[in-house]
């Protein structure tokens, strides 16, 4: 584990569904930068941003299909992804493992069953 960084940003699209998630944007980036095996933690941050700013409120957390993402990640590493959910102005960060977000996942252990 050297420290190296990567980001990722939210993609919007005007088909909402077609959009991708800063999550799933920064494991892709760190998938060719470095392997997925060696993720150890992702921060997320957000909030309104209406005012040009990002404000506070509550710590943003990953949504459902990128704690999967996330999960498979932790997998492959056999890590517990650490997650750093903050507000949009950063006064507020919650500190959480991915076992905490999804605590009975499913992954591709779980379809060697189905072979
Ligand atoms: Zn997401």
């Amino acid at each position: 584990m050297d420290g190296e960084v990567v980001t990722g940003a939210n993609m919007e699209n005007a088909c909402y569904r077609l959009g991708l998630c800063a999550e799933q944007s920064a494991l892709t980036t760190a998938q060719h930068a470095f392997g997925l095996d060696r993720v150890a933690r992702i921060a997320v941050a957000g909030g309104d941003g209406s005012g040009g700013a990002l404000k506070g409120g509550a710590p943003v957390t990953p949504c459902g299909g990128c704690r999967q993402a996330i999960l498979e990640a932790a997998h492959l590493s056999n890590r517990d992804i650490e997650i750093l959910a903050s507000n949009g102005d950063g006064t507020a960060l919650e500190r959480l493992k991915i076992s905490e977000f999804i605590p009975n996942g499913f992954g591709p252990a779980n379809l060697k069953d189905a072979e």
